[in-house]
């Protein structure tokens, strides 16, 4: 309270903040949103109605039961973000949350947040008493009903009332979208909507830089939410890049003066941009940007002599470092002993992988950068490498899929023909026919 009334007694600044924010065009919504909204009943005029839980007001005129799940949906994400921030919430966040403006009393809507509900979006009103670094703030959400929207609002809500700002537009925004899509089951997997994930994928990559200019552009999109959502998404849940995602959020958020993205990831940027390309490449919904992470700081060594190096790949991860440089037009033979599984329900089998080609044994070479094509291996060969660099191998398996896999391939690789050849692994787990002898008549050269 004593706080409360020095701020009312020596007010120095007293500010309107207003979050306009966009959505996706209603086409986005994926079929299993629509199938929910569906069985949620027909759209009868319910009235308003509110609703509390531990930290939301909701207002709306959603049926009851739908109200309720919003609540849930809303509280959970709340928790996520609050444990993230490591800031508890500590006052109430207010929704207006619409399904059908015409259910709603004339003037129980901000006019200012009209517009917004009537382009089907939503809209956070903030006011904010400052005094020197202390401040006071009370936001209202106005937001459709449409899942994510009331969410994403939310989480400004709660930003401005915590930390008396949201960051700068693409730290805000995104992680805005972050909360909108952020799922209690399977946190870090990718839940955007498969038209965000369509339209990353299809598009020319924006530039990082692009994306966390400061300002705001004139004409503000859905598309410019998406590549805020990705890059946000990629630092705050790849292990490179997490640490300093969180303490630079803070910061932005708390004003801290000379802190920003260039200062931060500035030293590895390079690194950045290329798993943020990768992520783009890869994306769909599923992919873990953690379990696919690069090894920045794996030491490669040139093979020397007959001299084999060992090294464990795991079904369960992307690119895994070998550990060997090698060299454009260089043979390397290899010998994987070992099974693994592609899924909680499929069968061990070995680095042959299946017919489908899934779970076999595949290199890839990075140099500066740049990765050459993928090629098979499997449980016993060579192959020749396509460019000087380093080797990286993986389970074959689509890219959203690798989270259940599990199981080591133990892995043995040296320069083909020199010393004493690899022995050969003896087959275990579960083959379709015909797929080990056929690798091995193509890779019968062995060392
Ligand atoms: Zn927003």
């Amino acid at each position: 309270m004593a706080h409360r009334r020095s701020l009312s007694q020596s007010l120095v600044s007293c500010l309107g903040v207003v979050l306009l924010c966009v959505v996706l065009p209603h086409a986005a919504e994926s079929a299993g949103q629509a199938v929910s909204r569906q069985a949620a009943g027909p759209n009868v005029s319910v009235g308003v109605t509110d609703y509390r839980s531990k930290n939301f007001l909701v207002h709306t005129d959603l049926p009851s039961a739908e109200a309720q799940r919003l609540l849930a949906r809303l509280e959970t994400m709340l928790g996520h973000m609050t444990r993230y921030w490591g800031r508890p919430n500590r006052k109430i966040v207010e929704c207006y949350v619409v399904d059908r403006l015409t259910n709603w009393p004339t003037g129980a809507i901000d006019p200012r947040a009209l517009p917004s509900i009537r382009a089907n979006a939503g809209i956070t009103l903030s006011g904010i008493l400052t005094r020197g670094n202390r401040f006071s703030a009370k936001s209202r959400v106005y937001s459709v009903s449409r899942r994510g929207t009331p969410q994403h609002e939310a989480v400004h809500a709660y930003c401005m009332q915590t930390f008396g700002r949201t960051g700068p537009v693409w730290y805000s925004e995104g992680m805005a979208e972050v909360g909108n899509y952020w799922r209690e089951k399977d946190s870090k997997a990718v839940h955007c909507n498969a038209i965000v994930v369509n339209y990353l994928r299809r598009s020319k990559p924006k530039a990082i830089h692009e994306i966390v200019q400061p300002r705001r552009p004139p004409r503000d999109s859905w598309q410019n939410y998406a590549w805020r959502w990705a890059l946000c998404h990629l630092l705050g849940n790849n292990p490179n890049y997490a640490p300093r995602f969180r303490p630079l959020g803070l910061a932005l958020l708390t004003g801290k003066p000379g802190v920003n993205f260039q200062r931060v990831y500035g030293p590895v940027s390079r690194e950045v941009a290329f798993e943020y390309l990768f992520f783009l490449q890869h994306l769909e919904r599923g992919f873990r940007v953690d379990l696919c992470s690069w090894d920045w700081k794996a030491k490669y060594r040139i093979p020397r002599g007959g001299s084999s190096v060992t090294m464990l790949i795991l079904a369960g991860r992307g690119w895994q470092p070998s550990r060997l440089r090698v060299t454009r037009g260089g043979q390397y033979a290899y010998s994987a002993k070992g099974t693994w599984k592609t899924g909680s329900e499929e069968q061990p089998i070995s680095a042959d992988g299946r017919k489908d080609k899934t779970g076999r044994l595949m290199g890839i070479i990075f140099d500066d950068y740049t990765l050459s094509k993928p090629f098979e291996m499997g449980t016993y060969g060579t192959f020749t490498s396509p460019m000087d660099g380093k080797l990286l191998l993986r389970c074959r398996d689509r890219w959203n899929e690798i989270a259940d896999n599990s199981g080591t391939i133990k892995l043995r690789l040296k320069i083909a023909g020199r010393g004493k050849p690899l022995p050969r692994p003896k087959q275990t787990g579960q083959q379709d026919a015909g797929s080990s002898k056929t690798a091995t008549l193509k890779k019968r050269t062995g060392s």
